[in-house]
């Protein structure tokens, strides 16, 4: 049966299958499930990378979409004021944790919204340095690959003035003894020997490096990153478009350290899985020029209603706290499969914003790559979706639907446990997985 799909797929689409993790298929969804082709009904623990913030089929946005859709009078914010636009612009400014006059940029996705941060720095300051992080991720387009560090990307050049920091990672800590005063010295010492401070612009960070490896920062590195900027009058931008939205039970990730940003930049979840994203900023650097990075149907009635819906929902459903008791139920259960799993070397995660890394040795920590591919693999035949992150793709990176139900968390678990006890005991080949890249 998914032969069909998966066969006029491949006559049919640009190659993208070989980055993919299994064979899946997708004809329809419900709550926390996807519907496959044949109707199999797979549960997803990944919610299309946290794309499906309210899972499938969500009554809520469902009915704001097609109401939006019906009474549509304007697509264009270039050409007149789109009430659902400067509605669900109100919305989000209302949520920044500080009163600055800011102004809202709409996009379709979290690429073109870090790269419209990045053409505004270009025109905005004469500063032409920025920092990133080895393996961070804003997008697949020019200017937001170009201020990115995954290996994935390796084929995309980065920018002229790009200086890419080491991201603290408590797993594998690039300083000793202490991780956070060891990458803020570090930092420290750049600024003042290689780097030339008063020529950069901005640091682009994510407060979850995702795809980087889904790495929680060590208490105290953004806070400290966020001082040194200030002193050098660098901006922070901010980039939530994974683990914002209340994903980590806190509307913006950034929040559990208190930065007060100057750009926020959302895609993925605002939507609901409909494309969107917006940039917020201070107005001086957002009213720059008018014309500056238009397109014809960003900020559409359509996708705003969407976005309206998804913002009212996490608020009536309460699930940014949701978000926590579901976090800790899923951690908590991660770590007991911890114990039980020597290829768990890792769990780790905040809110529904959980990685899990597997390695072949604890001690020597190597990278267990190819029995990653193949744990999700055999997930994906078990019944459960999750996809894995990482420079050495060996972290399963789970961000279920803010809307499942623990009773499906604990589904998903026993079902995570028996794959990789089917990995470990070898009934996944790599001939299973030799199709599929992944990440
Ligand atoms: C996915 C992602 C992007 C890019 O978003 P697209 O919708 O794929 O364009 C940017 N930043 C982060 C942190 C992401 O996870």
């Amino acid at each position: 049966m998914t032969d069909d799909l998966m066969a006029r797929d491949r006559r049919t689409i640009a190659d993208i299958e070989r980055l993919r993790f299994f064979p899946a298929t997708a004809v329809g969804g419900e709550g926390s499930y996807v519907i496959e082709e044949g109707g199999r009904r797979v549960l997803d623990f990944s919610a299309s990378w946290g794309a499906a913030c309210l899972g499938y089929g969500h009554p809520a946005l469902a009915e704001a979409v097609s109401e939006a859709v019906r009474n549509m009078g304007a697509v264009s914010l270039a050409s007149c004021a789109v009430g659902n636009a400067v509605g669900l612009a109100e919305d989000l400014l209302a949520r920044l944790p500080d009163d600055r006059d800011r102004r809202v940029w709409f996009g379709h996705a979290g690429s073109d919204a870090n790269d419209a941060v990045v053409r505004l720095l270009e025109a905005a300051t004469p500063r032409r340095g920025i920092l990133s992080f080895v393996g961070a991720y804003h997008g697949g387009s020019a200017a937001s690959m170009s201020v990115s560090g995954h290996s994935s990307q390796a084929h995309a050049p980065a920018r002229a003035g790009l200086t890419r920091l080491p991201y603290p990672d408590p797993y594998r800590p690039q300083f000793s003894p202490d991780l956070v005063a060891g990458a803020l010295a570090d930092l420290d010492r750049r600024l003042e020997s290689e780097l030339r401070p008063d020529e950069i612009a901005a640091v682009f960070i994510e407060p979850i490096q995702s795809d980087g490896g889904l790495i929680v920062p060590p208490a105290g590195f953004l806070k400290g990153l966020e001082e040194r900027c200030r002193a050098h009058g660098i901006l922070i931008v901010v980039d939530e478009v994974k683990v914002g939205m209340g994903r980590t039970g806190l509307f913006h990730a950034f929040e559990a350290e208190g930065l007060s940003p100057d750009i926020v930049v959302y895609g993925k979840g605002l939507g609901g899985g409909l494309p969107i994203s917006a940039v917020v900023g201070p107005a001086e650097l957002m009213n720059l020029q008018p014309a500056f990075a238009i397109m014809t149907a960003a900020g559409n009635p359509v996708c705003a209603a969407a976005g309206r819906a998804v913002l009212r929902t996490i608020e009536e459903e309460d699930l940014m706290a949701g978000a926590n008791l579901k976090g800790e139920h899923l951690l908590s259960g991660l770590a007991r499969l911890a114990q039980r799993h020597a290829l768990i070397g890792h769990v780790r995660g905040r809110g529904l914003t959980c990685g899990v890394e597997l390695v072949r040795d604890p001690v020597s920590k190597e990278p267990a790559s190819s029995e990653t591919a193949k744990v999700a693999f055999r997930a994906h035949q078990l019944g459960l979706i999750f996809y894995y992150v990482g420079m050495e793709s060996n972290v399963l990176e789970l961000t279920p639907p803010l809307t499942i139900s623990e009773e499906e968390i604990d589904e998903g678990l026993a079902i995570l446990d028996q794959a990789l006890e089917d990995v470990a005991t070898g009934r996944v080949s790599d001939e299973d997985i030799a199709a599929y890249a992944g990440w």
